[in-house]
C-alpha cells in the first residue's frame, strides 16, 4: 500500500471511530432524558394503583334474569325481559368496579346457562346460576328482574328477599328505599318477604331480587327501556349496594362474624319448588 492511500485510511478510520463515539453519547444521553422523564411520569400512577377504593374485597354477583331461550316477561309493546336485565346489569357492573367491587356475573350476553341437549333447560340454568354463586362466596346477591301483572295500571320498582333471612330484610330495605328515592316513585312500595323462589330459597348468600318496574304497564316500559331511565335504576341499585355493604362493615366492626351467611351444602332434591318466572302467582 502506497503511503498516500494509508494515510487517507486512517483518516477514514479514525472519522468513523469519532462518529460511532458521537452516536453512542447521543444515544446514553437520550435514554437518561426518558428513563427522567418516566419515573416523573410515572409516580402519580402508582400512587393511584395503591390507593384503596371504597369496597376493595367485596364480592358481589350480579344476576341478570334469564337469557337465550328463557325471554322471560314479555312487555304489552314487545320487550323482552332478559334483555333489559342484561342492560342494566352490564352498567351495574361497570359502576360497582369503580366501587373497588369484585363484580360477578352470572351471564354477560344473551345466553342461558343450559346445554342445547337439556331436557329441562330451566333447571340446569337455574342450578348453574346457583353453583356460581355458592363458589364465590359473595357478600351481596343481586339479581335483575322486571315485573309484569294482568293490571297495566300496576307498576314501580320492588324488592324481594328471602323471609327468613335478616340481612336479606336489610339489604332489601336498602335497596327498595334508593329504587323509590332516586328514580321519585310517586306511590313507593315497600320490599317484600317470599318462601318459594328457586334462588332465594336455595342461595346460602345473602341474595335480593330486585325487580325494577312492570313491563305490563305501557308507560314503565319505554322508560325501562330508555338509557336515560337505566342510567337512574342503576345509579340506585349502586346506592342500595353500597348502603347495605357499608351497614355491614359497621356491624362486622362491633361483632365478630362474616357477611357470608348459611352453610355451603347445595342439595340437589326437592327440585319441585316453583321456578318464579313461570308461576302464575309470583310476579317475578
Ligand atoms: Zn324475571
Amino acid at each position: 500500500m502506497e503511503k498516500g492511500t494509508m494515510i487517507k485510511v486512517t483518516i477514514v478510520m479514525i472519522v468513523a471511530m469519532a462518529i460511532a463515539l458521537l452516536i453512542r453519547g447521543i444515544v446514553l444521553h437520550s435514554k437518561g432524558a426518558r428513563d427522567a422523564q418516566v419515573d416523573v411520569e410515572e409516580m402519580p400512577f402508582v400512587e393511584t394503583e395503591l390507593e384503596e377504593k371504597p369496597y376493595s374485597g367485596c364480592i358481589v354477583v350480579v344476576d341478570a334474569g334469564h337469557g337465550g331461550k328463557d325471554p322471560g316477561k314479555v312487555g304489552v309493546n314487545g320487550t323482552l325481559e332478559k334483555d333489559i336485565n342484561l342492560e342494566i346489569a352490564m352498567l351495574l357492573k361497570e359502576v360497582l368496579e369503580e366501587e373497588g367491587m369484585t363484580v360477578v356475573m352470572t351471564r354477560q350476553s344473551d345466553m342461558g346457562l343450559y346445554d342445547e341437549s337439556s331436557s329441562n333447560k330451566k333447571m340446569q340454568d337455574m342450578k348453574a346460576r346457583l353453583a356460581m354463586i355458592e363458589d364465590c362466596k359473595p357478600d351481596l346477591v343481586v339479581s335483575i328482574h322486571q315485573n309484569s301483572f294482568g293490571d297495566a295500571s300496576v307498576c314501580g320498582p320492588q324488592v324481594f328477599y328471602h323471609e327468613s333471612s335478616e340481612k336479606g330484610g336489610q339489604a332489601a330495605k336498602l335497596m327498595q328505599d334508593a329504587l323509590n328515592t332516586e328514580l321519585e316513585i310517586a306511590r313507593p312500595r315497600v320490599q317484600k318477604g317470599n318462601d318459594n323462589y328457586y334462588l332465594l330459597t336455595k342461595c346460602s348468600a345473602v341474595m335480593i331480587i330486585a325487580e325494577c318496574g312492570f313491563l305490563s304497564n305501557p308507560e314503565e316500559e319505554a322508560l325501562l327501556k330508555d338509557a336515560e331511565y337505566q342510567k337512574k335504576i342503576v345509579a340506585a341499585l349502586r346506592l342500595g349496594i353500597c348502603d347495605y355493604l357499608e351497614s355491614e362493615k359497621n356491624t362486622s366492626e362491633n361483632q365478630e362474624g362474616t357477611i357470608y351467611e348459611g352453610d355451603d351444602e347445595i342439595s340437589s332434591e326437592n327440585l319441585s319448588y316453583k321456578i318464579p318466572w313461570y308461576s302464575t302467582e309470583n310476579v317475578l
